[in-house]
């Protein structure tokens, strides 16, 4: 679990960080090293009940540890501690943050938008809306109903009206209901899922693209989960025809602590537009503004953000940089590929029926059954007893007329289906798949008796 060489990384690299600060007379804090073993030992030990999320054998929700470059880079950071509030905070974290967010925007084909890291895609979606409504005051918001629940709640504090767009088959928002509500000429802004929290599945930005000209409103992307799958090369043609039109949005949010290989604590949103700045001006009674260069405070909500964050993803970045077919983008083919064998393997299966096929790293299945409450029945057994045996995996509820579209033949006895997910971020899924179907089946032999 640990590699010995992430530690010898962070000495030498602390090593570095302390000369820098050579000529000032010393001062080293001290404290009392038994007593805080003591309690290490104890939360070391707390810490213990987590599901295991760095093994490929967890396959549940989005979740996996950072890269080894950023959790040394952030942990080194944190001897300075830097604040990206104001440079008074973090002078060199500030200038490492900006680097990032050019190489994001440019990812996007974006040379000079406005931008800057946050805690993570809730305060970036909140930034996002928030413009939204500056521009088209009390104008309505829609998103999918499959989009990131954080839509409806960051509409409600921002005091804009907001309505959820029906999905298709796939997932993806129905073009006909959007159009439906455009039309009746209240709403300012369609938020665009470019992979979906529950599904991966991803909005058909072209055809919203049009619809949006058409009607004179917004688009925002709401990319934090599936931001950085632009880079894979093989995505299926439909879906990279929505993020080649990408450029074209008014806003994007993308987590770099979900694919992006960073701790959790780094978001990100981008205005393609960076005149829309002048939303942020604001009268700092304090004195932190104290040069004429750009802080990041004055084009952010948040205040004090930790420099530590932009730290750790500048290195990432540097090693693994944002670039079609480099080692980053390969990582990301092969959570693709990891999702789709896996979907063919559960279809051809006894034991499981998978449903869509996946858009992007995210598979959603179920226990063979013959009526819609024996399926969550079944599910949550699966559940359980793959955790038993070392399997981690997660579960959605769906409508059942989404369901029985993929499985014809279940008695729909209930409104909705209680669903296995799997989310396939690690690159490394692809070589467990052979034991995670092992597992699957055994489960799924218990969930029968
Ligand atoms: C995760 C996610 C969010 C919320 O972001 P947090 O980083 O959890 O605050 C919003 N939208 C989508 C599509 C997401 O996947």
């Amino acid at each position: 679990m640990i590699n010995q060489k992430e530690l010898k990384l962070l000495k030498a690299s602390l090593d570095t960080l302390a000369e820098g600060y050579q000529t000032l007379p010393d001062f080293t804090p001290d404290f009392d090293e038994v007593e805080a073993a003591g309690i290490l030992q104890t939360v070391a030990r707390r810490m213990q009940d987590n599901y295991p999320y760095f093994h490929p054998l967890y396959a549940g929700q989005m979740l996996k540890p950072p890269h080894a470059i950023a959790r040394v880079a952030y942990a080194m950071s944190l001897w300075v501690n830097p604040n990206n509030h104001a440079l008074d905070g973090g002078k060199a974290s500030s200038a490492l943050e900006k680097e990032c967010v050019v190489e994001l925007g440019r990812m996007f084909g974006w040379d000079q938008p406005l931008g800057h890291l946050t805690g993570g895609g809730t305060m970036a979606n909140l930034e996002a809306l928030w413009v939204a409504g500056r521009l088209h005051p009390g104008k309505r918001i829609l998103a999918s109903r499959q989009a990131h629940y954080t839509h409806k709640r960051l509409s409600e504090v921002l005091g804009l009206p907001f309505t959820a767009v029906d999905v298709d088959d796939s997932g993806r928002m129905q073009l006909e209901h959007i159009e439906e509500l455009v039309a009746k000429g209240d709403v300012g802004t369609i938020v665009a899922t470019m992979g979906n929290t529950g599904l991966g599945a991803v909005d058909r930005l072209p055809a919203i693209l049009d619809l949006a000209v058409k009607y004179g409103v917004r688009v925002h992307a709401d990319a934090a989960y599936g931001g950085y799958f632009g880079l894979a090369s093989t995505l299926a043609p439909e879906t990279r025809a929505a993020y080649d039109r990408l450029t074209e949005v008014e806003s994007i949010v993308i987590d770099p602590h979900k694919h992006g290989l960073q701790p959790y604590g780094c978001g990100c949103v981008l205005f393609r537009d960076a005149d829309v700045g002048r939303f942020y001006k604001h009268d700092s009674p304090f004195t932190y503004f104290s040069s004429a260069e750009l802080h990041l405070g004055e084009i952010s909500l948040e205040c004090s953000r930790p420099g530590a964050s932009a730290v750790a993803l500048w290195a990432t970045q540097q090693l693994l940089p944002l670039a079609p077919g480099g080692a980053f983008a390969q990582g990301l083919e092969q959570s693709l590929g990891a999702a789709r064998t896996f979907h063919e393997r559960l279809a051809a299966s006894d034991d499981y029926q998978p449903l869509m096929n996946p858009e992007l790293d995210i598979v959603v299945y179920m226990p063979k059954a013959d009526d819609a409450q024996t399926a969550s029945k079944r599910t949550r057994h699966v559940f359980s007893s793959a955790a038993e045996k070392g399997l981690h995996l997660a579960m959605i509820e769906l409508p059942v007329e989404l369901v029985t579209k993929f499985a014809p033949e279940l008695v729909a006895n209930a409104e909705t289906v209680t669903c296995l997910r799997s989310v396939l971020m690690k690159p490394e899924h692809a070589d467990w798949l052979d034991q995670i179907m092992t597992i699957l089946a055994a489960a799924a032999q218990e969930a029968r008796e």
